[in-house]
């Protein structure tokens, strides 16, 4: 049991899922306890209210005169206007709706001018995209700072159009300097996009004051559901570019000899969007923009702190992190258990004490190997996770070591 100090740490806002009650191998059930934010955050109930609130309005957008599909056209346009504030973008940035992060970040390769450099430590997502389009990649170093160095480096040597680098690491939730790396982007004729899919959803972003040219995140890992996502970004080469996909919806007129493409975000989202999807994203990041960014930051700095120094009561718990100067991250904890490995635990959690973790390679290959492990552990938090979920799984881990392999 944790000896970490005593605070109430009550859920910071209704997410759905907490009443979820999921069984046990040893017979009779028990109450979820979510270590899984990272993958996919449970809606929270702001969107799920939105989300049976147009349902009945269920209409394509952009295309009818009816009531319905009148009031569909303005939330889906209006979404965009949230997700603007939410960020605050800056006036030549444009909000395109797309599937997920990784969708953003392949509509964004299919539109970059020229090379674009990236950091080894990448989700997948943002690192696969670019191998068509002239990838280069930065190792990076033991420490943040000499990590920065080489990515000054790699943009002096040779100019690159774009630094596509990860706003807080899906493995390990360790954070980048994006303001500083920015301006040394700025500073090389570099534009820098952020894979935010991790960040969004727990800090506060500001796109005009950090001078971030592209930004993309998920709906589903900022409390809304599946099937939504953003790319914000400058319209220059957004317009510029061939649009993502071919269809209805990308154009501003079609003869049989040729077309003319729409402006984005038209331009990159032919076909019948997703309307609740966006709604529903448009919800969560209001609701993310009203809470108090102290409050979150610290609701999850509190219980990562507490999840991590109990854990490192357990022996042969190790912890995975990237950098040796690192001071803060999201809340995630990366770890393996000596003599267990990864899935098995997993296995465990989830079978005898409910409790929900990820585990494996997290879309992070390269980093893995890096890091030296062939899989791990990845406990994240969120805004429904409490004191209690952390000490039940931290209790559940040193049961698991005390009865050995
Ligand atoms: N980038 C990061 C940092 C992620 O953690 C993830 C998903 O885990 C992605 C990109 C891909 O997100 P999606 O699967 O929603 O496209």
């Amino acid at each position: 049991m944790t000896a970490f100090a005593d605070q109430t740490c009550a859920p910071l806002a209704p997410v759905s899922g907490c009443d979820l009650r999921v069984p046990l191998v040893q017979g009779g059930t028990v109450g979820y306890a979510n270590f899984d934010y990272a993958a996919s955050a449970p809606a929270l109930r702001q969107v799920t209210d939105r989300v049976a609130e147009l349902l009945p309005f269920y209409a394509s957008v952009h295309r009818g005169a009816g009531y319905a599909s009148r009031v569909s056209t303005d939330c889906y346009e209006s979404a965009r206007g949230s997700v603007a504030r939410f960020l605050n973008a800056a006036d030549d940035q444009v909000v395109v709706f797309t599937r997920n992060t990784t969708d953003s970040l392949n509509l964004l390769a299919s539109c970059v001018p020229g090379d674009t450099v990236v950091l080894d430590v990448e989700h997948h997502a943002n690192f696969l995209p670019w191998t068509r389009h002239g990838r280069r990649v930065v190792p990076v170093a033991d420490t943040i700072e000499e990590t920065v160095q080489r990515v000054v480096a790699e943009l002096c040597s040779k100019p690159a159009a774009l630094l596509a680098v990860t706003g807080a690491s899906n493995v390990t939730g360790e954070l980048l300097p994006l303001e500083r790396l920015a301006w040394i982007a700025h500073q090389c004729g570099t534009r820098i996009l952020v894979d935010a899919a991790q960040l969004a959803p727990h800090r506060r972003i500001d796109l005009a004051t950090t001078g971030i040219d592209y930004l993309a995140f998920s709906g589903h890992k900022a409390y809304a559901p599946f099937g939504a996502g953003v790319l914000v970004g400058r319209r220059d080469w957004l317009d510029a570019a061939e649009p993502y996909l071919a269809g209805g919806g990308a154009v501003r007129s079609v003869t049989t000899d040729g077309v003319e493409w729409a402006p984005a975000p038209q331009r990159h989202e032919a076909g019948s969007p997703n309307v609740l999807g966006v709604a529903a994203l448009a919800v969560a990041c209001d609701a993310l923009a009203a809470l108090d960014e102290t409050t979150v930051v610290e609701h999850e700095r509190y219980l990562t702190h507490r999840l991590r120094y109990g854990l490192k009561t357990v022996a042969g718990v190790n912890f995975l992190r990237i950098w040796r100067d690192s001071t803060d991250a999201v809340g995630i904890v990366a770890f393996t258990v000596d003599g267990f490995e990864p899935g098995q635990v997993a296995a465990y959690l989830s079978a005898e004490h409910g409790i929900g973790v990820r585990d494996g390679r997290f879309c992070a290959h390269p980093l893995l190997a890096r890091l030296g492990v062939d899989a791990a552990l990845r406990a994240s938090i969120g805004l429904g996770t409490t004191a209690a979920d952390v000490d039940r799984l931290i209790d559940a881990i040193a049961t698991l070591v005390d009865q050995g392999p």
